[in-house]
């Protein structure tokens, strides 16, 4: 029997931005960007990555609500039923209808189906967070490995430990991001207190995803799978190591040129990401680094990619959604609370 083909994890970044919600701490800004999603590139790019001799687990960065976009519920859909693809999943505000969201499970092959369903309770009233555990609950019959993401805002410990019990009462996963930025003037997540700090790590699903999101542990020089068995893909087709290429720190040089001219800077950034760019999917072949290499950054701070890191593979099993894993040694235990998890099957 041949070998099965390696795995490949892939970060795609779609730029639909247009959302359902309008979030005041919306990262994607999605109300200040034009709309740069191309369908013809979408489908393109989906061509591209089937053709390549590894079997997939794709996240899409949507940047605004995927069930406002047929064309990548489609490409979902297409994913999901094809034999080289272990999961693709995404993130949702899960605003839309009980009947859309059905049809859209109706159409996928929920087995290899991810989503992370993000809730944003103070955007919207206690009726619509009820109709939000109720498609929760919808979805987790249907085998779709879900979980519930929610930002740790200092002054919403209390939510956390309510949501927590609810999801772990229905067998879903409750994954906190960290507060990133100032709440009351003061910046987070630096300003956790160590009460809020022993609780985080639950919060945050993994103690690894706590270190590395909380604590800012510094991966530089560690091994890590990215440009290996991990990519970050953009909406045009360019494929980076990981999405903390995209914003390098300035050199010296950049800094100099800034005081002469605001243009040079940008210029040499771009000239920079290029020549670490692994070239883009649509045109080049696909040609990762042969091995784990180590970390050139000070920081890794998206859950997405903090799961690249190798020591993950060691302590982690890795599964079907980009952003969940579970620890090895108490594997049996998380199966049975959460019964949509397995590992991935022949990680390696
Ligand atoms: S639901 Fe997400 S994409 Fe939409 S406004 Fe809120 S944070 Fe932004
Ligand atoms: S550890 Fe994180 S920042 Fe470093 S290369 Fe890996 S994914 Fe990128």
């Amino acid at each position: 029997m041949s070998e099965p083909l390696p795995i490949l994890s892939v970060r795609w970044q779609l730029k639909f931005t247009k959302c359902s919600l309008k979030c005041p701490y919306c990262i994607a800004e999605w109300t200040k960007r034009p709309v740069e999603f191309r369908a013809d590139l979408f489908t393109a790019i989906i061509g591209r990555l089937l053709a390549q001799p590894y079997r997939l687990v794709i996240r899409l960065g949507v940047e605004g609500e995927i069930f406002l976009s047929p064309e990548i519920q489609e490409g979902v859909v297409r994913l999901s039923r094809h034999p080289k693809v272990e999961g693709v999943s995404f993130s949702t505000n899960m605003m839309a209808s009980d009947e859309k969201v059905s049809a859209f499970l109706d159409r996928a092959d929920c087995s290899k189906l991810g989503m992370g369903c993000t809730l944003h309770d103070t955007q919207i009233t206690s009726e619509q967070v009820e109709g939000f555990f109720r498609r929760i609950e919808m979805i987790q019959k249907r085998g779709v490995l879900l979980f519930v993401g929610y930002v740790a805002k200092p002054d919403c410990f209390e939510q956390m430990r309510r949501y927590k019990d609810r999801l772990d009462a229905m067998g879903v996963p409750f994954i906190s991001n960290e507060y990133n930025g100032a709440f009351e003037h003061v910046p987070y997540p630096e300003a956790y207190t160590p009460q809020q700090r022993q609780e985080l790590p639950k919060f945050l699903w993994a103690d690894h995803y706590y270190r590395m999101l909380v604590e800012r542990e510094n991966p530089k020089g560690k091994p890590c799978q990215a440009g290996h068995r991990y990519i970050y893909l953009g909406s045009d087709g360019k494929i980076l190591r990981c999405g903390m290429e995209r914003n390098l720190p300035w050199t010296l040089a950049q800094k100099v040129a800034w005081r002469v001219n605001k243009d040079w800077p940008a210029k040499m950034q771009q000239d920079r990401i290029m020549k670490r760019s692994l070239g883009n999917i649509l045109t080049d072949d696909l040609r990762l680094d042969a091995a784990p290499g180590p970390c050139p950054h000070t920081s890794c701070t998206c859950g997405n990619e903090a799961q690249a890191f190798d020591a993950v593979g060691k302590e982690y099993h890795r599964t079907r959604t980009l952003r969940v894993i579970y620890p090895k040694d108490r594997a049996a235990e998380y199966e049975a609370r959460y019964p949509n998890l397995r590992p991935l099957p022949d990680e390696g």
